[in-house]
């Protein structure tokens, strides 16, 4: 009889096999597919790989603004796609090698549960049965396919795995959802020379981000061409015809791909025989501890529909494995202070609450607020190392005790010193006490002390 029984090897699950088999535990993992989930296989790391790609490109193609000459710059798409599968399988390498300390069994197959009682789990794979006393479900989540006729079934349309295995670049391509996946998507390809066209249901891409970030984000890409449509709906396909539904009316649009990033949902297969589990909004509901209502059973990760981030994941598999092992103090994952990042050219980073959750119609918390703002252009190295670019940093301070309640950015490299801007609150920093912390000069990362002090 197994511990724990952990079915899904993405962030959540082998970060739990891994925690819970060095405190002891002994753990079986399933996983169907590749170790490393979607993140390493088919998300953030085969993307921010291409992505970086396509900044050398861009930036070669555009380096005479830093007195450098390149001429006849070119790329080989499929060069960049072999480097892509390199690093995913040395990652993929990393998780297996850290999940090889003796008390994890990894297990390759799909794996379903077979009954459940409140002393032990019963999980079927590949024709075997495993017994453990408790159950972490971190299945995580697949691209959603919207109900638009036309889309299921047409050889026009990709989804986001679709898009990163393509050994071709299409001649230009219409993007379907303007959030996170789609504004990456957009990068890219319009890095490497894809005519894009990004079409979003609602008044703005990126809506859940800092509306003055997005705005500087947005005017660079106006300038470079990138057509974004907002409040704009895809109605149906024919083929590679798209016909959208603008304020003024209906609109054909053809492109050599359609790609579909309108978000996605969780993975619940294979749990049915978990009579009684408790699903809120198409997730498995859990508490502030990862524990859902059935006594030994946890779940972590994007199939709890609580923020689709590895990061996030990773915590939340943390926490389960402390409530299962009852260490003391009990930890809860700080959801106030997650930080994010869009890899978009520039990079938005963000943490905490915004100015929309604190006024307006979204206010979720009716505090007063004040918020910093000052343009990266106040740090020397982001002028030395950002010719002609904006951005900019915004702090929100909480008006009465002066704590730090979010900070949003955007600016390259932001997503490298948001972690400082996390920590800060996270730990519930005043002011004052931000500014007692020395920041190395000259980086990007003295926006923060400047923005706030
Ligand atoms: P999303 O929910 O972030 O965005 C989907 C967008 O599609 C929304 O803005 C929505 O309004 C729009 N939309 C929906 N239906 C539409 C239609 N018919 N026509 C036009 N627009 C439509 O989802 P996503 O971008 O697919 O990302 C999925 C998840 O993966 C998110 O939780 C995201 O945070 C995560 N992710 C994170 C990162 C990162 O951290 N860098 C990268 C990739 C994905």
């Amino acid at each position: 009889m197994f511990n724990l029984a952990i079915i899904g090897g993405g962030p959540a699950g082998y970060t739990a096999a891994a925690e819970a088999s060095e405190a002891g535990m002994k753990v079986v993992l399933f996983e169907r597919d590749t170790l490393g989930g979607t993140c390493l296989n088919v998300g953030c790391i085969p993307t921010k790989t291409l992505l970086y790609s396509a900044k050398q490109y861009f930036n070669a193609t555009n380096a005479s603004k830093y007195g450098v000459s390149a001429d006849n710059v070119s790329f080989d798409y499929q060069k960049m796609q072999q480097r892509k599968q390199k690093v995913v399988r040395k990652l993929v390498a990393g998780v297996r090698q850290k999940l090889r300390n003796g008390n994890c069994t990894v297990v390759a197959g799909e794996a379903s549960v077979l009954s459940r009682t409140d002393e032990k789990v019963v999980i079927e794979c590949n024709g075997e049965q495993y017994e453990a006393e408790n159950l972490m479900i971190c299945t995580g989540s697949q691209n959603f396919v919207p109900p638009i006729p036309g889309v299921k079934d047409n050889p026009y349309v990709w989804n986001s795995t679709d898009a990163l295995d393509s050994k071709e670049l299409p001649a230009d391509i219409l993007i379907v959802g303007g959030g996170v996946i789609g504004m990456e998507f957009a990068t890219l390809y319009h890095e490497l020379g894809v005519n894009v066209t990004d079409v979003e249901a609602m008044p703005s891409v990126l809506p859940n981000l800092d509306k003055d970030c997005v705005g500087v984000l947005l005017e660079k890409y106006r300038k470079l061409g990138v057509r974004i449509l907002t409040s704009t709906k895809v109605k149906s396909l024919e083929e590679n015809r798209v016909i959208i539904q603008t304020e003024e009316g209906e609109e054909t649009l053809t492109a050599d791909k359609v790609l579909i990033c309108v978000g996605r949902r969780a993975n619940l297969a294979g749990l049915e025989a978990l009579q009684g589990l408790e699903i809120e909004r198409g997730a498995v509901k859990v508490n502030d501890f990862m524990q859902t209502n059935l006594r030994n059973v946890y779940a972590a990760g994007d199939v709890t529909g609580k923020i689709m981030l590895a990061h996030v994941a990773s915590r939340q598999a943390e926490v389960a494995v402390g409530r299962m092992l009852k260490q003391i103090p009990l930890q809860r994952i700080a959801y106030n202070a997650i930080p994010s990042v869009v890899y978009t050219n520039p990079e938005i980073a963000s943490v905490g609450l915004t100015e929309a959750d604190l006024t307006g119609a979204e206010c979720v918390l009716p505090i007063e607020y004040e918020a910093k703002v000052l343009p990266m252009a106040f740090s020397g190295r982001f002028v030395a190392e950002n010719e002609g670019e904006n951005g900019l940093c915004k702090v929100i301070i909480d008006k009465k005790n002066q704590t730090l309640l979010g900070v949003h950015m955007v600016g390259n490299p932001c997503s490298e010193f948001v972690a400082a801007a996390s920590f800060a609150v996270r730990m519930g920093y005043t002011v004052s006490e931000f500014k007692q912390v020395v920041f190395p000069h000259p980086t990007v990362s003295e926006i923060l002390r400047e923005t706030v002090i």
